[in-house]
């Protein structure tokens, strides 16, 4: 954790009065800390003297203080990447005019025609999408659109002479195949009128850096075959996936995953309920498969990764991208969700009952008031513990016998609904009335797969800020990027 966020979980009263008068879960973030994150992101590009925006891909947390701090940030900077209609017309509620908008993902006709209608950058999926794009901005005599080709599959020769072999990046369901681009660019030129393409673009779902900087390099030759053709395109939008470091200690990660193949081996006791494997398994003594887990230490991540990706030779050109980058007079574009929302949150939880085991006295659940969508790290495969802020402050362990396993379940009544499926260890065995905080859960923990079943409440989201030595709060949606002079939200 970094200052702010170590510093607000420090502050035990003040978190435990918030859970009190606004109900568990509850959502707590930090919107300086965003734009500080973006700062750092520009940092990166100010090193390579590399022009462009960051884009925040809202995907992330649906919240209003931060896409209204990120608002509030240089234009010139600073854009969002939205995914669906209503993040647009967010977005847009939130300060960001058209133009620093980048609209993404799968998109109907009312998402494509605000967005063309605005001025926003559509970045096309298919050639379909640009079809039904010319059509709509023909049909209701919108201004041309401004359009990023996103591609996949990136095909190429590994490495010079590399004796025929062929290297593809992964599938996605998403962009158009580099080897069907053709198509595109022909389709591109037909609609001249009504779009112009400014720019080709991925994104990646992997922490691969030498496959990303395959695509960037295949992305910067492709703009000058587009150049050739009488197209203009200016930018290379490299998409999100820099990725968030949850563990420091890449010792304490390597011991986790290393005794999580014991236990399924069953060399040492389950260490998840069940015996479940993240996706391991034992076949005759042997451990197979691969877990589904999110690499929670990251040598490097975030701003570094993208400084890494720009810096070391790319793979087939032997050229750092950043030079490639410059040298053809491109922009860059980056989509980071997860990244720029680090540190900038957690998600606090009632502890509601206590008991052990049915199986194993010296294992308990703890039942606590959320349930497995309020925080769903496991989903992401994010594996990372709650901390305890015990009610009334640090209370002495009488039985003195140290770290205590759990199970943390949630608040549905269905087996499935747990909140990690991991033992956890708690510092000793926590009370009702106690709280348990997830923290750097902005990205995509907090409120991604948030739903109403059993009509249990989600959670509220408050924003607070830093002011002087106490914190202030107010809710997120009455949230605004305006300071008073101590600096506290007004
Ligand atoms: C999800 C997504 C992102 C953000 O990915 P992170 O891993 O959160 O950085 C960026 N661009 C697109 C197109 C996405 O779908």
């Amino acid at each position: 954790m970094d200052p702010p966020l170590a510093s607000l979980l420090r502050d035990v009263p003040f978190l435990h009065s918030l859970v009190d008068a606004l109900g568990s879960p509850l959502n707590v973030l930090l919107p300086e800390v965003v734009a500080e994150n973006a700062e750092r992101f520009r940092s990166v590009y100010r090193r390579h003297h590399l022009a462009g925006r960051v884009y925040f891909a809202h995907k992330a947390n649906r919240s209003s203080a931060l896409v209204r701090r990120l608002a509030a940030c240089d234009p010139a900077a600073v854009g969002i990447d939205v995914a669906s209609l209503e993040e647009l017309r967010h977005a847009l509620s939130c300060g960001f005019t058209g133009d620093r908008v980048m609209a993404t993902g799968p998109k109907d006709r009312e998402f494509l025609w605000l967005a063309a209608r605005v001025g926003a950058t559509v970045n096309l999926d298919s050639t379909g999408e640009l079809e039904q794009l010319a059509r709509l901005v023909r049909e209701h005599g919108l201004g041309r659109v401004n359009v990023l080709a996103r591609l996949s599959e990136f095909e190429s020769d590994a490495g010079h002479g590399g004796a025929g072999t062929r290297v593809l990046s992964r599938r996605s369901r998403f962009g158009t195949p580099v080897a069907a681009a053709e198509e595109l660019w022909t389709a591109l030129e037909r609609h001249q009128d009504t779009v112009e393409l400014t720019g080709l673009a991925y994104h990646l779902d992997t922490t691969g850096l030498e496959e990303k900087a395959r695509a960037l390099e295949r992305c910067v030759l492709m703009m000058d075959e587009c150049r050739a053709r009488g197209l203009a395109p200016r930018a290379v939008d490299i998409g999100g996936g820099f990725g968030v470091g949850y563990v420091a200690d890449a010792g304490e990660w390597e011991r986790w995953t290393t005794a999580l193949s014991e236990a399924v081996l069953g060399v040492r006791p389950a260490l998840t309920w069940r015996g479940h494997g993240y996706g391991l398994r034992n076949e005759g003594g042997t451990v197979r498969g691969a877990a589904a887990l999110y690499p929670a230490h990251r040598p490097v991540a975030g701003p570094g990764y993208l400084d890494r990706l720009l810096s070391r030779p790319g793979p087939v050109l032997g050229r750092p991208p950043a030079t490639l980058l410059l040298e053809h007079l491109n922009d860059l574009y980056v989509e980071p969700g997860r990244a720029l929302v680090d540190q900038c949150g957690l998600s606090l939880v009632r502890v509601l009952d206590v008991r052990p085991t049915g199986d194993d006295p010296t294992r308990h659940l703890v039942r606590l008031g959320m349930n497995a969508g309020d925080v769903s790290l496991e989903e992401h495969g994010v594996l990372v513990d709650p901390v305890l802020l015990p009610r009334g402050g640090p209370r002495d362990d009488p039985a003195g016998d140290g770290p205590v396993g759990v199970h943390l379940v949630g608040n549905l009544c269905l087996e499935a609904d747990l909140i990690t499926r991991r033992l956890v260890y708690l510092p000793g065995l926590p009370r009702a009335g106690d709280v348990l905080a997830f923290v750097n859960t902005a990205g995509y923990a907090m409120d991604f797969h948030a739903h109403h079943a059993q009509r249990q409440p989600v959670a509220r989201t408050v924003a607070v800020s830093s002011a002087g030595d106490a914190w202030r709060w107010c809710p997120d949606e009455d949230y605004w990027p305006l300071t008073h002079p101590q600096g506290v939200p007004a």
